[in-house]
């Protein structure tokens, strides 16, 4: 069979119909993530395999990326057994059809596990046909599966047709005109085909398909397009070594398949003991360094009352805010008020700051980036990443009620966060004085919908403009609630890297044991959370982008996840408000996340990358001595 695929390929003529043209060859959008479309979800972005943008973007190798063979594809072991289950039940579908060929691909799904795309079967060796979502039935199909015998829900194509009025305004119509806070427009995802696709079913397709997964500035002009008459939504082909890629099955006379075998399933390996102790520091100067003000706890609290606009934001002009409106999409949004207040802040206590501005939908949007340099006698090229976001959620009461788009105070969804960042600018310029990473603190904006991880793409995108990899990321997001305030759960959630696991490792096994007895709290548990764990949260946080893209990083939040307290009070509502707030745990959690990065920021100094500071004296005396001895 795979004899035959081949000779179809060397056949494929325009208007051949035994011709096989990959879905992948109608990606038009080659390096997503360095295209100026930025928000987060105007499409679903492509599942890298194999080098990701951090690999080649920053030129590193892992042991998943080889360059060399560029015909290798690894995927994530977890979707070996959701493809058999999942083909299983597609083949028994169409069991009294001849098929010979499915078409698919892995991606993400939507609650943070790897699933397929299954997009079309060869029928008859003839033609194409889409999979029909409607008729298939998946077993033990659900969002985030708790045991082995469940499988995350698989994505078929869904035909929107233009002439349409619901199809079109599901495909075309603005986010804010959208019944749902959590909805966006299909564009991005459509593949796009002439009217008679729809009829060949059953028999020889004989018409274009167009490209596919085109960016949103594209949205006007296929709109006014005669010939894309249809959209197939369908999440994009995934990226091999950065290229679009589709997979092909063959299915054999008995309904059975074999994977092709170039694919090497893996799974993360946990990092070993050693790789442990080489990332370690040194010493125990990080913790020695790491003083708590007597005020932490009553800053923490009065930031809590200011920052969700029960009290005002007072200026160094004397003027003062309330803030209320701290979506990005708000035109009248006060976040460029809010990080002139935080610049204000940082500026006593000498620390750099950058605003980092960009445009979305023709809002002036800025992320701030916090600079605190390391001053020890080893210093590293990759710095210590520590991240919330600024913005707030729509409550979805008032939307309900009222049909009114209103931005939550927003007290755990984040203020909590950026609290906690505020406060260790001063503690952490302390521990600097000794550590070999600097230390950026990034307040970002629009993670929430509809701008959906906007400004961390922004950030990430700029990364890779510059060239500048980072060690890890830290990202705090909800960080000072409790359902039952005697729940002592912290959650450490890992990236999908072994070296997110083994950070996240030394966060509950290193950091936490030592300073434990200097915290406002002192009982709480700290759990790890891997990515493929279902109770983990990192999936519905920025920092699935990381993920994404290959970066490391960890997180810091409170007791929740999908499957458990998801449906409280007080997540995107009226009443994220400072009397939801449990302020011993939200300040135990900062501390605890600011005591992990001091710790990484000391991780590591004799790495590749890092260089003792002396001996850069050194050379440069040498050098200048040898200049003058030259000169003369
Ligand atoms: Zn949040």
């Amino acid at each position: 069979m795979f004899r035959k695929v081949i000779i179809f390929f060397l056949l494929c003529q325009e208007n051949n119909v035994l011709c096989i043209i990959p879905l992948c060859s109608y990606v038009t959008n080659g390096v997503h993530y360095l295209q100026p479309f930025i928000s987060g979800d105007d499409q679903h972005i492509p599942l890298y395999t194999g080098c990701k943008p951090v690999n080649s973007e920053f030129n590193i190798t892992d042991t998943n990326c080889d360059l060399a063979v560029s015909n290798k594809i690894y995927l994530p072991d977890s979707l070996k057994s959701a493809g058999e289950n999942q083909l299983q039940s597609i083949l028994k579908h169409y069991k009294s059809m001849n098929i010979t060929l499915i078409e698919l691909w892995p991606t993400l799904g939507a609650f943070g596990f790897y699933t397929w795309v299954y997009a079309r079967i060869f029928h008859d060796e003839t033609h194409w046909i889409w999979l029909n979502s409607s008729s298939i039935e998946f077993s033990s199909t659900v969002d985030s599966p708790l045991n082995e015998s469940e499988y995350p829900a698989p994505y078929l194509p869904q035909l929107l047709i233009k002439s349409n009025a619901n199809d079109h305004f599901e495909i075309f119509t603005d986010i804010l005109s959208l019944p749902s806070l959590y909805m966006k427009n299909v564009f991005g995802d459509c593949l796009w085909t002439s009217a008679n696709y729809t009829n060949s079913l059953n028999r020889p397709q004989l018409t274009k398909i167009y490209s596919g997964w085109l960016p949103l500035e594209k949205m006007n002009e296929i709109d006014q397009d005669l010939n894309h008459n249809i959209c197939v939504v369908l999440p994009q082909p995934f990226r091999v070594n950065g290229k679009p890629y589709s997979l092909f099955i063959n299915i054999k006379q008995n309904n059975s398949f074999q994977w092709p075998s170039n694919i090497s399933w893996y799974t993360i390996p946990s990092p070993s003991s050693n790789d442990i102790l080489k990332t370690k520091p040194v010493s125990d100067v990080w913790y020695n360094d790491l003083q708590w003000p007597k005020t932490f706890a009553d800053e923490w609290k009065s930031n809590m009352y200011r920052l969700t606009g029960m009290q005002p934001l007072q200026y160094e002009n004397k003027t003062e805010i309330y803030l209320t409106r701290k979506s990005s999409i708000q035109t009248d949004n006060q976040l460029m008020n809010l990080i002139d207040y935080l610049i204000e802040q940082y500026n006593k206590l000498n620390i750099q700051t950058e605003k980092q501005i960009f445009y979305w939908r023709n809002i002036t949007q800025a992320n701030l980036i916090v600079y605190i340099p390391a001053r020890g006698s080893y210093r590293c090229d990759e710095p210590v990443v520590f991240i919330d976001h600024i913005d707030t959620a729509f409550e979805e009461d008032t939307f309900d009620d009222t049909g009114k788009r209103r931005s939550t105070p927003g007290a755990d969804d984040n203020v909590s966060g950026l609290i906690a960042l505020l406060q260790s600018a001063a503690i952490l310029n302390k521990t600097q004085e000794n550590a070999c990473r600097d230390i950026w603190l990034v307040h970002v904006t629009g993670e929430e919908y509809p701008a959906a991880s906007l400004g961390i793409s922004h950030f990430l995108q700029q990364l890779f403009i510059k060239k500048q990899p980072i060690y890890t990321a830290v990202i705090v997001d909800m960080i000072g609630h409790r359902v039952n305030r005697s729940d002592p759960i912290v959650q450490v959630n890992a990236g999908d890297t072994t070296k997110s696991l083994l950070v996240a490792e030394l966060a509950v096994n290193y950091v936490y044991p030592r300073i434990k007895n200097h915290l406002i709290l002192q009982n709480l548990r700290p759990v790890l959370r891997r990515w493929s764990d279902p109770f983990a949260y990192l999936y519905n946080t920025d920092g699935v982008r990381f993920v994404e893209y290959g970066f490391n990083c960890l997180l810091f939040n409170e007791h929740i996840n999908y499957h458990e307290n998801f449906e409280r009070e007080g997540y995107h509502d009226t009443f994220d408000t400072v009397n939801l707030i449990d302020f011993e745990y939200g300040q135990t959690v900062s501390q605890y996340a600011i005591a992990t990065v001091a710790m990484l920021s000391h991780a590591e100094c004799r790495s590749e990358s890092c260089w003792k500071e002396a001996n850069l004296v050194l050379i440069a005396g040498l050098s200048l001595f040898l200049s003058i001895l030259y000169a003369m």
